[in-house]
């Protein structure tokens, strides 16, 4: 039996009050689940706003001088009704008209979008009859804006570690001068995260629309299959690629720490949706390959150079130019007098003329520069990659079936992962093709 679950339930799961009322029974479902990390309400069907968006678009009306409160008044709907319907008792009404006014005297921006999850844990904490912890209590912030990791940790194990049952708002936290300061937007799955290390859970369960992840892109991908388990390491390779559905930033105090994370439905409260832990379990039956994730829109930038392989420092020379730009480079394959530098062609573009001609200066009379665009990259991830020979055979085989010309390869060098670089027209087929070659 497992003794202590962190919970953080995301803006769909806190939509209004038929969603709360989920809320409520899965918590009952299991009674070791005693802390909550509430995201602000979101979208109830397609072409709703997510509360975080409205108190954005406020603060920018306010901020101009316009008038706010006849949006303001979508907000204050949102909260009242979902007091109303579960008929709590906290007085929503007074926090609500203290958001207003802060609105309107020039609180700063990261305060404005906090109050959807600080809102909402109010509500939530009603609701369950637990206690409330403001976030600007438990989680601090740098003057710079960043996280204060050691810092939040001492605060948050200390306020938790009554063991009281309680809900601290996601997505927010607050400076040593009580300034308050937001994650990037999806901040609130750090949150959980970090209360779930505080609390040394034994899981971290992150509730939201979805049963966890899919092994291909749904829109490329018909029915892809669902992903049971996955290691850290390899999430952050297929959530780099642009398979998202939990914030990059989440998992660090997570993976860390040893605690797993369970990404679960609230929709579909039994289904066990996708555990992410260290070391994923049942290795024995391990599949070869666990996700494919990729993207378009790449640049390569081919050098050659006479000589290079016994130029010390050339490709020093070449990243250096690159990081005077702020180009951050994703692949780098080389060969004995050539390499290709793998970038994002919207990072390139600002500088291209630029820089291509000062990387021609860098091989003036022995070598070449050439760039060729869109290009995709998809990598192909999976822990079982390591034990089983053949791999990236079958990869290539299959992707020459369906005649795609390979431009680039480089295998991650953990061997967890197989990265092939192609035509940005042949990016769907490449998945596809790789997907049917090991799922079927
Ligand atoms: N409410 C914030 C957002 O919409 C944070 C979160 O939901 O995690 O980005």
């Amino acid at each position: 039996m497992l003794e202590c679950i962190v919970t953080k339930f995301g803006g769909s799961s806190l939509a209004n009050d038929e969603q709360f009322r989920k809320v409520r029974s899965i918590l009952e479902l299991e009674p070791t689940r005693q802390y909550l990390v509430p995201s602000a309400p979101g979208k109830r069907f397609p072409s709703d706003d997510k509360v975080t968006d409205l108190l954005y678009a406020c603060y920018d009306l306010a901020s101009s001088g316009k008038d706010y409160e006849h949006l303001f008044v979508r907000i204050r709907e949102r909260y009242l009704s979902i007091a109303q319907q579960l008929h709590l008792k906290v007085d929503i009404e007074a926090a609500l008209d203290e958001v207003s006014r802060g609105i309107g005297e020039d609180k700063s921006r990261d305060w404005v979008a906090s109050r959807g999850e600080y809102l909402c844990g109010l509500l939530i904490a009603d609701y369950l009859g637990w206690r409330f912890v403001d976030a600007v209590e438990g989680v601090r912030f740098h003057d710079d804006g960043t996280l204060d990791d050691e810092k939040t940790q001492e605060l948050l194990s200390g306020i938790l570690k009554d063991g009281k049952p309680s809900v601290v708002p996601g997505f927010y936290g607050a400076r040593a001068d009580g300034e308050v300061v937001t994650f990037s937007r999806g901040g609130s799955d750090i949150t959980g995260a970090l209360v779930a290390r505080a609390v040394n859970a034994d899981v971290y369960e992150n509730w939201t629309d979805v049963s966890g992840f899919l092994m291909a892109d749904p829109r490329i991908v018909e029915n892809p299959a669902e992903i049971s388990s996955i290691t850290y390491k390899e999430l952050r390779e297929l959530s780099h690629m642009g398979a998202s559905v939990l914030h990059e930033d989440a998992m660090f105090p997570v993976h860390r720490a040893g605690i797993p994370t369970n990404i679960r439905n609230t929709n579909k409260p039994y289904h066990p949706g996708t555990l992410i832990s260290r070391n994923a379990p049942n290795e024995a039956s391990v599949p070869t390959i666990t996700g494919i994730a990729g993207h378009k829109g790449y640049s390569v930038i081919y050098v050659e150079k006479n000589m290079m392989n016994s130029e010390v420092g050339f490709g020093r020379k070449v990243l250096a130019l690159l990081e005077e730009y702020g180009i951050s480079f994703e692949h780098m394959p080389t060969g004995i007098d050539s390499m290709c530098v793998v970038v994002k062609s919207e990072l390139l573009a600002p500088h291209r003329d630029e820089v291509i001609s000062r990387m021609e200066k860098l091989v003036e009379g022995s070598g070449s520069v050439a760039v060729n665009d869109n290009m995709s990259i998809i990598a192909t991830v999976g822990r079982g990659m390591v034990h089983n020979c053949g791999t990236a055979a079958r990869l290539f085989s299959a992707m020459s079936r369906a005649r795609i010309n390979v431009r680039m390869i480089d295998q991650g060098s953990s061997e967890l992962s197989i990265i092939v670089g192609v035509n940005d027209s042949d990016f769907e087929a490449t998945v596809r093709a790789i997907y049917h070659e090991f799922v079927g």
